[in-house]
């Protein structure tokens, strides 16, 4: 790194260049590290879907687990964040669907399974992981090395042998139930899949006549098109006003099937009537009903959500929707619809393409989760396992608790087909569920056929933190870095991945895959809607990265958010969005090219045996100071670090950078900086050491800057890198008290002559002079030996300690009660500044005696909303503030 740094910061010119040197250079991988230097750290990263492109939440995300993956790097873990991409499988058969739909007019049927899967292969390997290159263009620190794929060939067995084992420990298990039923997708769900939204809707009350004729029953129904699969009516044992029909029959309107009435203890009698219809082929509680009273299901609709050939003729292959009008309409004129109520309900809906599911009668595989969910329970009770924020908790508590079945079957052609063989030849009818592929039935040697169907996808998501680490085979990376540490999630998939990783975690490894659980906001526009596609308030990180650089959309993003809230951006406005943060990565660059500029020449160490060591007494009151602040950050940056407060510590190492370090102490040590001064070695020492600090505390957040700076120390050798140097550690001898608040005084001091300077207009150019009063002998005796460091901050022409007797100027009094009176006689053309706030002065007051009357007036007080009415008292209030503030100033400048 020879050349010399450029004169304006450019990001795109280092950050693609720094990028490639850290990963020729083999930096991420924990081996970077030598072996048992430190204790490993391992992130899994949620693997994005290999179809995606990388939106702000994955921006958000990956930066999380990057500034803490290279936060434990520096201190000296062996960091491994192990990245990779899931098969997805219905989000990516989607996909390919809609393109052959929209190519070549064909679906999936058409070409037969095995083409289709090709073509998917085909168009995964084609498109493949275009974001695992997105996530290198904002810096993100994964070991490449072990990026895995889910249907990787490791993988796969490791899905495998899962399925296997779950079955053979009786936890997993075949069997025939209400599944939740996309008809677009034409795939079962699991209830995690299903978004529930609320919608307008009716409740109807139908009547069902008994089938003796002697009067009848009213049943209250949101979906009255299963009335075509009923098989009975069912009432409270209690409910007095049914006793007397249990047994009975109706006869089942618009069909003309007789089914009986029966008691069964699920019927909530506060539900409408109290009488509730049973349809148990489409319906889960209707089902367990049936089961209890072996009732016949009858299953009216088709895989597509149109009506089977188990329903009246005139009904079969409509449409659900224009089945429930046919059948409303029949009932209308049959006059059995008693009324129709408004009902607002929660539907569930299809999480992939949002059609709204429904509940259908089939045979699935399920995993037994009860089992399960106990130990991840326990993991959780007994301070195991650790969310932030906290109350994530309780989210996963009841979660677990309430558990139902998982069920993991899913009618699609890409994904993991299920292991299971079953036997066609007479009279066997083996089941097999093998770990190899059969191509005979081990029981007759008959011909057999695997199970159609492949697995959820979390099926193998949830194996990740050690399938990706070589599970089932027992390989060194899963012995060192099973189980992992920090888990960095968005919350909406805490029950889909989250929970059931710590589940398969305890239940294969017998360990939770990690302890700490951070799950961040999401990302919203100033509206607080979730940035979307479908919205179109998305902002492209990418765009931010060429706009602003990688550096300034990390520093966004982690510093807007705090542990657990929302982070907001603007899509209307990059500008006001990401200028901040480029501003700042701005003023560190030219404070860094100053600073690297002036280190050439003698300097001497500041701590260590060395015989030239810097001695205590050999630094100024600025030294000691920007030293202690510098330890103080380090202290703050740490620990806000450790504790997920990623915004804190960006916040301090961004105060000490800009203000500290940029404002006041290059502004207070640039004489010694300059040539060969007096004390100038020591002044190069400790700008260098602070700043060398301040780089590594910022490392995290913002990777290529601080990379780009640091490796220009001089001295510095050609390998060197930032990101595996060593964490800045507190020194218990750089607090420094008295440094700390004499330094303070001066600031104060030349912070007050400042305001002064601007409230009354002075020219930049122009000196003032200032006068001193009411300090004590100590604050004295600080401000006159950093009198030289006023006199040039504050651009004063003299600097005096007594009482002045001059009247026109500015006044301000510091915490420790000292005053400074700033005579301005001399200073600035006093009656141009009279003129000017007597012109301010006489419109304030024409304004506060306009808005006196408006709010006088009765009528525009009473019948303006009372908002309003604040919002005008509050300007009044303000205005005549501002008056009296320019009044005083008058009098204080001796105007006419
Ligand atoms: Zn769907
Ligand atoms: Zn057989």
């Amino acid at each position: 790194m020879s050349e010399p740094l450029a004169p304006q910061y450019n990001p795109s010119s280092i950050e693609s260049e720094l990028y490639r040197w850290w990963t020729e250079r083999g930096l991420f991988a924990p081996e970077a590290h030598a072996p048992g230097s430190g204790e490993p750290y391992v992130i899994q990263m949620p693997p994005p879907n290999v179809t995606a492109v990388l939106h702000m939440g994955h921006g958000l995300n990956n930066t999380v687990q990057d500034v803490l993956i290279r936060f434990e790097r520096m201190r000296g873990r062996r960091a491994l964040w192990v990245p990779g991409t899931d098969h997805a499988g219905i989000a990516t058969q989607n996909v390919v669907e809609r393109l052959l739909a929209e190519k070549q007019g064909l679906t999936r049927f058409d070409l037969g399974r095995d083409a289709f899967v090709e073509r998917v292969w085909a168009h995964v390997r084609e498109t493949g992981a275009v974001i695992l290159e997105q996530l290198k263009a904002i810096g993100s620190s994964a070991d490449w090395s072990r990026t895995y794929f889910t249907l990787d060939e490791g993988l796969s067995r490791a899905v495998r042998e899962a399925f296997v084992r779950l079955y053979e420990e009786g936890l997993v298990y075949r069997g025939h139930y209400i599944i939740n039923w996309c008809p677009r997708c034409l795939t079962a769900l699991s209830n995690e899949e299903v978004d529930k939204e609320e919608v307008d809707g009716k409740i109807w009350h139908l009547r069902y006549p008994l089938a003796d004729g002697s009067g009848h029953l009213t049943v209250a129904t949101t979906r009255p098109e299963t009335m075509l699969g009923d098989t009975a009516v069912a009432v409270h044992p209690d409910d007095e006003r049914y006793r007397h029909l249990v047994g009975r029959e109706v006869l089942l309107p618009v069909v003309g099937r007789k089914i009986p009435v029966v008691a069964d203890e699920a019927v909530d009698p506060e539900f409408g009537s109290g009488a509730v219809k049973v349809t148990p082929a489409h319906d889960p509680l209707d089902f367990e009903i049936g089961q209890r009273h072996r009732l016949p299901t009858i299953d009216v609709m088709t895989p597509e959500a149109r009506i089977s050939l188990a329903a009246p003729d005139r009904f079969q292959g409509m449409d659900r929707y224009e089945a429930r009008r046919q059948v409303l309409a029949e009932l209308e004129g049959a006059g059995l619809v008693e009324r129709v109520e408004e009902h607002r309900h929660a539907v569930g809906h299809c999480y992939r393409c949002a059609t709204v599911i429904e509940p259908r009668l089939s045979d699935q595989w399920f995993v037994r989760m009860e089992p399960l969910a106990r130990p991840a329970l326990a993991a959780y009770r007994d301070g195991t396992l650790r969310f932030v924020p906290e109350r994530r908790g309780e989210d996963y508590t009841s979660w677990l608790e309430g558990i139902r079945d998982w069920c993991i079957s899913r009618q699609l052609w890409w994904g993991h087909r299920i292991p299971v063989w079953y036997c066609d030849a007479n009279g066997c009818g083996l089941t097999s569920v093998s770990r190899t592929d059969l191509t005979v039935c081990p029981g007759c040697g008959g011909p057999v056929r695997q199970d159609d169907d492949v697995l959820d996808t979390w099926f193998s998501s949830w194996l990740v933190p050690f399938s990706s680490l070589g599970w089932p085979k027992q390989t060194k990376d899963l012995a060192t870095y099973y189980p992992g540490h920090t888990l960095v999630s968005s919350p909406d998939i805490l029950f889909f991945w989250v929970a059931r990783m710590i589940m398969s975690g305890l239940h294969f490894m017998g360990k939770v895959p990690y302890t700490r659980i951070y799950l961040h906001g999401v990302v919203r526009d100033t509206q607080h809607r979730k940035m979307s596609k479908s919205l179109g308030n998305g902002i492209d990180p990418l765009e931010v990265v060429e706009r602003y650089g990688a550096d300034a959309l990390r520093y966004s993003l982690i510093s807007g958010m705090s542990v657990g809230t929302d982070v907001i951006l603007d899509p209307q406005d990059l500008e006001s969005t990401f200028a901040p943060a480029r501003n700042f990565a701005n003023k560190l660059w030219n404070a860094g090219r100053f600073i690297l500029s002036n280190l050439e020449g003698s300097t001497r160490p500041l701590a260590g045996q060395h015989a030239s060591v810097v001695r205590r007494e050999e630094l100024t009151l600025a030294d000691r100071w920007i030293i202690a602040r510098c330890d103080a950050t380090v202290v703050e940056a740490t620990e806000a670090y450790e504790c997920f407060r990623l915004n804190e510590a960006a916040g301090a190492v961004y105060r000490f950078i800009w203000s500290d370090l940029a404002d006041w102490y290059i502004e207070q040590v640039k004489p010694r900086l300059y040539g060969d001064q007096p004390g100038g070695d020591v002044a190069r020492a400790v700008v260098a050491q602070t700043f060398d600090v301040a780089l590594r505390l910022l490392h995290p957040v913002m990777p290529f800057i601080t990379e780009a700076l640091w490796r220009r120390f001089p001295g510095r050798p050609e390998t060197a890198s930032i990101s595996v140097a060593p964490w800045p550690r507190p020194d218990r001898r750089a607090q420094d008290p008295a440094a700390l608040r004499d330094f303070g005084l001066v600031q104060e001091l030349i912070g007050a002559i400042r305001g002064i300077r601007a409230e009354y207009s002075v020219q930049p150019g122009q000196v003032v002079r200032a006068v001193v009063s009411g300090s004590d002998g100590a604050t004295s005796a600080t401000l006159e030996q950093e009198r030289a460091t006023i006199i040039r901050l504050a651009k004063l022409s003299a600097l005096s300690f007594a009482q002045s007797h001059e009247r026109v100027g500015g006044h301000a009094v510091l915490s420790d009660r000292t005053t400074v009176f700033v005579p301005l006689g001399d200073a600035i053309d006093i009656g141009r500044e009279c003129g000017r706030l007597s012109t301010e002065v006489s419109r304030l007051v024409r304004l506060v005696e306009s808005q006196e009357k408006k709010l006088g007036n009765e009528q525009f007080v009473s019948r303006a909303p009372s908002d309003v009415v604040d919002r005008e008292r509050q300007k009044l209030t303000t205005w005549k503030e501002q008056c009296d503030v320019l009044v005083k100033k008058r009098e204080l400048l001796g105007c006419s």
